[in-house]
Formats: C-alpha cells, structure tokens, sequence
C-alpha cells in the first residue's frame, strides 16, 4: 500500500512537476488525476503570479500528450520534448500542435483575424482562430489535445461567453486550464465550468533558494522577498541592479512630488513615465514597501507621522489596484500623489 502510494507522487520526470516547488496540494491533485486517468476537461489554476502555476500547467500538458506511457509525462518521448519547446519567434508557441496558448497579444493581429493588437483583452476574434476552430477536431497526435489560457481574467465578456459551451462539454481528450491571480474577475460562468486548483504564496526559503540557483547575490535577497510576496518571478525581477537604481529614483520622485507646493511635479512624472505596466508595477510595490517600513517604524515615537504613513501607503495600494485595472498610468499616479498630499 505504501509502495502504491509513493509511485504516484514520486519519482518525478524532470522539468515537469518536479519543478514545481512547496506547492503540495496542486500537485496532489494533478498527480492523482493523471496517475487515476481522471484528469477534469477545465482546470482553473488559481494563485498570485510567480509561484508554479505556469509550470504546473505545462507539466500538465506535457503528460497529457505523452506517448512514452508515463502517466505524469516521461520527459524522454518527443511529445514530452516539443510540449515544453516553445518557438523562439512570435508566437511563442510550443511545438508539440496539440498543445495551444491562449493569452491577450501572442499572436500578431493578422494571424487572428484582427486589424489591431490586443491591448487590453483577450479578444473573441483569438477564442475563435485559436480555440473554437481547433477544438471539435481529434487530437494531432491521437493523445490529447490541451489548451493552456494565460491570465484568463482578461478574456474579453465576449471571449468568455464564445468559450462557455466547448468548456462545458468539450471533445473527449480536450482539456483546458484557465490560469488566473484573479479570479474573482471571471464571469461567474467561467468559474461554474471549471474546477480550482489553489497555488499559494511561496515560503521565502524557498524564494531564497530560486534566487541562489539564478546565481543573484545574497546581499539582494532580502529586499526582494520582502517585496515579492511570495512570488519567485517577482522576486527575480526586483533583483535586477538596473532596475533597482531605477525604482529608488522613483520613489524620490514621489517623495518629491507629495511634499511639493502643488501638483507640478507630479504631473512632470506622471508624463515621463514610459508605459512599461510590469515596470510601474515593480515600482509601485517598492514604494508600498518603503512606506510600510516607514509605518511602522514611527508606531512607538511618533503615531501621528505613522498613520500619515500608513495612509499613504493605502494610497499606493489604491495605485498598484487601479493598474490592475487597466486605468491609465498617467492619471493613477496623479491621483495616488494627491491623495498622499491629503494624509
Ligand atoms: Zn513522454
């Protein structure tokens, strides 16, 4: 019995779930479909960015259309090799034709039938080129056919509604996975049709360790997982030298900006901001944190300049959710000055 339940959890092929870490309940679930053959025809993968979800998806796919006869994916068989190798050109796509991605700008508009890049959303005109075309028909290869949907909060209302009927009641061997940090923004249609699979926040050992194996220096550690929250790719990105100078200057410049006599400066920074979203929201983080810090640190001496810095740190927050939202960069950053001058 003990022999029986270990060979559905371990030994791990390489590059699939074994590389998803601290995640043991996901990878429970995923691991016993397959190893059961129940794998559901909708997962929703549910978590902050960062943390596996995306590696977990494509473990998925990968054992799906193994044809090694490994039921988590041999990761020997050519499948398995061109269900992970992804075309180094737009689109970046994987090889292997059964395995589909769905995400808001992977395809040039031309290819999806649009005049215009996806800006915002993912669009009807991608459901219907990339999904609903491919998926009444049998698998390329016979195994299973997989479509992977990045950021799935920002299908279009439309986009959603053309995909509710094939994710109710696909083909048999067609599976999806809906990948979300916010799946509350789903339509509730979506989140009825597919099943949740939970990723969590990554303990900072572990964090710590992504960032050693990615060879950044231990004395950059600190910061960025205090600032990462958990997410090892946010992580990564704050290690980055350039852009720490970068976020230091425009933390400053907000400082400036608040304690200004008026709103000059924080429009002249508001215009110089390029429109670099992941960027503005690495920044926006660092300035929360800088905050928090500053909050804290002033509770016992000084309540009044605490609650100011708490109040401002909200504010920052308020800033970091409008971004979320799509609301221009521009004018997020005015407001967020401006209410930080209220405080
Ligand atoms: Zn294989």
């Amino acid at each position: 019995m003990a022999h029986e339940a270990k060979a559905t959890v371990a030994p791990l092929p390489p590059g699939g779930f074994g590389h998803v870490l601290a995640q043991p309940t996901a990878l429970d679930t995923l691991t016993r479909a397959l190893v059961g053959g129940r794998v559901h025809h909708a997962y929703r993968f549910e978590g902050p960015d960062g943390v596996g979800k995306e590696l977990a998806a494509f473990a998925l796919a990968r054992a799906l259309v193994c044809v090694g006869g490994d039921p988590l994916g041999c990761g020997r068989c050519a499948a398995c090799t061109r269900a992970l190798t992804l075309a180094r050109v737009r689109p970046e796509t994987p090889a292997h034709p059964d395995v589909m991605i769905v995400e808001r700008g992977l395809y040039p508009p031309e290819t999806i039938g649009r005049s215009r890049e996806e800006l915002a959303e993912i669009s009807v005109d991608q459901v219907r080129k990339i999904v609903l075309a491919h998926a009444s028909f049998a698998p390329h290869e016979n195994r299973a056919k997989v479509f992977l949907v990045r950021a799935a909060d920002e299908l279009s209302t439309s986009a959603a509604n053309a995909l509710l009927k094939t994710l109710e009641e696909p083909r048999q061997g067609t599976h999806f996975v809906l990948l979300t940090s916010r799946p509350d923004r789903l339509i509730d249609t979506i989140r009825s049709r597919t099943l949740p699979v939970r990723f969590g926040p990554l303990p900072d050992d572990v964090v710590r360790g992504i960032l050693r194996a990615h060879g950044i220096p231990p004395e950059r550690h600190d910061l960025a997982i205090e600032l990462a929250a958990g997410s090892a790719s946010g992580a990564i990105e704050l290690c980055d030298a350039e852009r720490s100078t970068a976020r230091d200057e425009f933390v400053a410049r907000v400082r400036a900006a608040v304690g200004a006599h008026d709103l000059g400066p924080a429009v002249a920074m508001a215009e110089a901001r390029d429109r670099d979203k992941g960027e503005l929201r690495s920044d926006l983080r660092a300035l929360a944190a800088a905050l928090a810090r500053e909050a804290r640190g002033a509770v016992a001496r000084a309540p009044a300049a605490a609650l100011q810095a708490a109040t401002r740190y909200q504010a920052a927050l308020r800033a970091l959710a409008d971004l979320e939202r799509h609301a221009s960069p521009h004018l997020l950053l005015i407001a967020m000055v401006a209410r930080m001058r209220e405080a």
